[in-house]
């Protein structure tokens, strides 16, 4: 039993495609039959808790879990699609401004990606 949370990290640190609650299941699923969801959902609590993993909430979209590894998020204002950026850390320039220390922040910016920029072309043509 106590294997899941590890290869849950497992599958989180390894992946790029910030899964959802379900996709981690569905991929634990194919290395462990037996695995119920309610296993996947609590050890994602837990390890989100814990501080192990990152939580991405987008508006309308289901929670999607993402490495620690500090990066930043564009997120595509017509479908959603959620894309990693590194900027520089802006830790310092925080606090400097709200003039105490901060933990942590958590910046996601919105953007129009590729495939929508040249889908909204077509239409206007
Ligand atoms: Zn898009
Ligand atoms: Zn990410």
């Amino acid at each position: 039993m106590t294997k899941y949370p590890k290869q849950i990290l497992q599958i989180i640190q390894t992946s790029r495609d910030h899964l959802t609650a379900e996709q981690i299941f569905q991929e634990l699923k194919q290395i462990y039959p037996a695995v119920v969801r309610a296993t996947v959902y609590n050890n994602l609590h837990k390890l989100w808790e814990s501080g192990a993993i990152r939580k991405v909430v987008l508006e309308g979209q289901p929670d999607r879990y993402d490495r620690l590894e500090r990066h930043d998020h564009l997120v595509c204002k017509e479908c959603g699609r959620l894309s990693d950026v590194t900027l520089s850390d802006l830790t310092r320039q925080l606090e400097e401004q709200l003039g105490m220390p901060i933990l942590s922040y958590d910046l996601k910016m919105t953007y129009l990606c590729e495939a929508c920029k040249n889908k909204q072309k077509e239409e206007r043509t």
